[in-house]
């Protein structure tokens, strides 16, 4: 065999580890070593086995020739070997390559639910006007709910609120008002205090869930008159809708107060000119209020020759549907982020 024969095929065969990936490349370089120096079955060592059967005159020119081969194959196996190392160097850190100057994605700060936002609102009007807050049980028993509010059993006004019951006497409050009830039994007038908390009803449609928020307020004391009711809620519904607001009160009827009414304002969609929101009235209807029942009193142990007071009670979901022209009640507990995204300017 011709040593220039095996030097060139040697040449060829490294220069295509160009055409392999890191990986192939590294196999192919160790394979084409072996192939070459492999002590064994090396082509190299191999030629050195021969030399005993080249004639003496010729072994040291034969040996020579051998080794030019040997140190060029070396020679070349090591350079490649440099340039196995530096592909693979290089591709490590294409791979662990951190770009710091990429725009990374802005996080989004959350922002309070419009019904929480509404019931805050709502709070903190009533407590800068002196009310204090109390609280009570989500599950009531009938003669908080009912009873002491002078709903008796078999009582028409019953039918005015579809009660989820859990047995006879026990059942998820239908309004706020129980915590009226029990603040009454266990403070003495002068009371001021309202009571928001989430409560429970057979309803679902577009304007209604089966559960909803209220703040109810209730003032007694030796003095309160309708006017005081009157003024508060003007004072309140001018906060919370804006100054312009319009208010009219209704008589109406409730079992818990004499007299009771209702209060509308001026449609905040239509300035009163008459929509569908309104029903084409110029009116929305948002609060009922009215005197504590003498009944109330007399189940609550206050004296009603001595203390009057006044009650009024609210929808916090309705009132947050008219501060943002929200139609469907049910997209309030959807959670839909496109549509909770939207109440962020509101930070009020
Ligand atoms: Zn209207």
């Amino acid at each position: 065999m011709d040593f220039n024969d095996i030097l060139k095929k040697f040449k060829e065969e490294i220069e295509k580890i160009k055409e392999f990936d890191i990986k192939e490349a590294k196999r192919y370089f160790e394979n084409l070593k072996v192939k070459y120096l492999g002590r064994k079955e090396g082509i190299i060592p191999n030629l050195f086995k021969k030399l005993r059967e080249v004639p003496p005159e010729k072994r040291k020119e034969f040996g020579q020739k051998i080794n030019l081969i040997k140190e060029e194959v070396e020679k070349a196996l090591k350079e490649y070997y440099e340039f196995l190392k530096q592909v693979e160097k290089e591709e490590k850190l294409k791979k662990e390559y951190v770009d710091v100057t990429i725009k990374f994605k802005d996080f989004e700060a959350g922002s309070l639910h419009p019904v929480t936002k509404t019931l805050n609102r709502i709070v903190e009007i009533f407590t800068n006007m002196g009310f204090a807050i109390a609280d009570g049980p989500e599950i009531e028993l009938d003669f908080y709910n009912f009873e002491a509010l002078n709903i008796p059993k078999g009582h028409p006004a019953r039918e005015m609120q579809d009660t989820f019951y859990i047995t006879n006497e026990i059942l998820p409050r239908t309004h706020t008002s129980p915590i009226q009830i029990r603040t009454m039994l266990s403070q003495k007038p002068p009371i001021q205090i309202i009571a928001p908390g989430k409560v429970y009803r057979r309803d679902s449609d577009p304007t209604h869930t089966p559960m909803f928020h209220q703040v109810e307020g209730l003032l007694i004391d030796e003095k309160a008159t309708f006017t005081d009711l009157m003024g508060i809620l003007n004072i309140f519904l001018k906060e919370f809708f804006g100054k312009d607001t319009k208010v009219r009160f209704r008589p109406s009827y409730f079992p818990f107060t004499e007299p009771s009414a209702e209060v509308d304002i001026g449609c905040v969609i239509c300035k009163g000119k008459g929509c569908r929101v309104c029903k084409g009235t110029g009116w929305l209807e948002v609060l009922g209020c009215g005197m504590v029942h003498e009944n109330v009193l007399k189940n609550a142990n206050i004296d009603p020759e001595k203390y009057q007071g006044f009650a009024f009670g609210m929808g916090v979901e309705r009132l947050t549907m008219l501060k943002y022209g929200i139609d469907d009640i049910r997209l309030l507990f959807e959670n839909d982020v496109r549509f909770l995204r939207q109440f962020k300017p509101f930070l009020t």
